[in-house]
């Protein structure tokens, strides 16, 4: 579904992404780990096109986006294009950033309707039943701040599922959160993997991200250090660097 070749990012002299390639195909559940600064979440924003490289190809469904310009001055050319892929990549974030104003409900709701210009009566029923299987079908009605953090976050996966995305991207979607409201999360991201979802995480969870992934990717500094099945990434570390990370966040 998402797949990305030899990208490079930086931001002036700083070279955050030094040439990374990775692809989630459907249904695979792709997690990013690595250090503060390996450029992880550099790594997301470019894939949703938050952020623009400067070189390598980022290809949605096997379609290339279209660059105008180089280095520097790279953007997407093709308006609709970005627009499209966009919505079909729903980013959840650490900070949940929901609408302060706008009940639970019209916070999951906005979008699609928005966005999506689907009928309100029918995006209102599956926002309910999102919200229903995030386990808060019952908060609806209540704002953002009268919910716990892990609720919350909930409530943002909710948002992105209602648009009803090919692929879902997270960013420490975990780390805002209390140990024990963190697990309410890990749920839910469990039965989305389960259910055969496209997902890349970036966590630093190891444990969900041995739970959840087909792959691991462990960046370092901006490269690829080590990439494998969980087993291979979290039971036989063959990178020193990797090692050390795994022992300091043990
Ligand atoms: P963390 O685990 O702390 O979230 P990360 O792996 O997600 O780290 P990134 O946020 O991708 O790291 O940042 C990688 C590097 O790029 C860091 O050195 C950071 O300071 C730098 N960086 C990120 N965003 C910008 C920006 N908008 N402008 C300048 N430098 C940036
Ligand atoms: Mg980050």
């Amino acid at each position: 579904v998402i797949e990305i070749r030899d990208l490079h990012k930086s931001y002036g002299d700083l070279d955050v992404l030094k040439g990374v390639s990775v692809t989630a195909g459907r249904g695979e559940v792709l997690s990013l780990i690595g250090s503060s600064g390996s450029g992880k979440s550099t790594l997301l924003r470019c894939a949703n096109l938050l952020e623009h490289s400067q070189s390598g190809e980022i290809l949605f469904q096997g379609e290339p986006i279209k660059w105008k310009g180089t280095g520097a001055n790279r953007h997407p050319s093709d308006r609709k294009q970005v627009t499209r892929i966009r919505t079909n990549l729903s980013m959840v974030f650490q900070q949940f950033n929901l609408w302060s104003h706008m009940t639970i409900l019209e916070n999951v709701m906005e979008a699609p309707i928005t966005v999506l210009n689907r009928d309100p009566a029918e995006v209102e029923a599956s926002a309910r039943s999102y919200l229903d299987k995030v386990g808060i079908g019952d908060k609806c009605d209540v704002y953002p701040a009268q919910l716990s953090g892990g609720q919350q976050q909930r409530a943002a996966i909710a948002r992105g599922l209602c648009m009803e995305p090919k692929a879902l991207l997270f960013d420490e979607p975990t780390s805002a959160l209390d140990p024990e409201l963190e697990q309410e999360v890990v749920r839910v991201i469990q039965d989305l993997a389960r259910e055969g979802r496209t997902m890349m995480i970036v966590t630093h969870d190891m444990r969900m991200a041995a739970d959840v992934s087909d792959q691991v990717v462990f960046l370092h500094q901006g490269l690829i250090e080590e990439q494998g099945s969980p087993n291979e990434l979290f039971g036989a570390p063959k990178s020193e660097r990797l090692q050390q990370f795994l022992q300091a966040t043990l």
